[in-house]
């Protein structure tokens, strides 16, 4: 509380770039909530591809191709399934880190803090509306 006192006492520029502490909290727990959705899921895939390994496990003896086939298909499937939860899993994490940092939730274009109204949609928005309008114009 200090600190924001200080930097509204300050009235510089700096000022302009900060985002208020209630804003933080409401963030943090938006990426805490996602971040254990993620496991979550992460872990009932896990969960999802032991039992596909014990079933494998118990019936193998009488495969034909085919079977081993779609068998390895399925765990592949698993197996990626997995690596993309575990991904954003990572990701949310280090939007957290970020977040205590302070450097999360700056738009990459202007700079300022990305209105937590779109961080609520899109956790991982790297620019405001504004530099992304802008960065699909010049695109186009
Ligand atoms: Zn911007």
């Amino acid at each position: 509380m200090l600190v924001n006192g200080a930097v509204v006492a300050g009235k510089g520029g700096s000022a302009v770039n900060r985002r208020s502490s209630e804003e933080v909290d409401q963030i943090r727990v938006l990426l805490r909530a996602r971040f254990e959705e993620l496991d979550a899921e992460y872990e009932e895939a896990v969960a999802q591809s032991h039992r596909l390994r014990l079933v494998e496990i118990g019936d193998s003896a009488g495969d034909d191709q085919a079977d081993s086939g779609s068998k390895t298909a399925e765990r592949d499937a698993a197996g990626s399934l997995l690596r993309t939860l575990l991904d954003r899993r990572t990701q949310a994490e280090y939007a957290m880190q970020r977040l205590e940092d302070g450097t999360y939730g700056n738009c990459e274009g202007c700079s300022n803090p990305i209105p937590v109204e779109r961080l609520e949609v899109f956790p991982s928005a790297t620019t405001c509306v504004n530099c992304k309008q802008v960065r699909e114009r010049r695109a186009s």
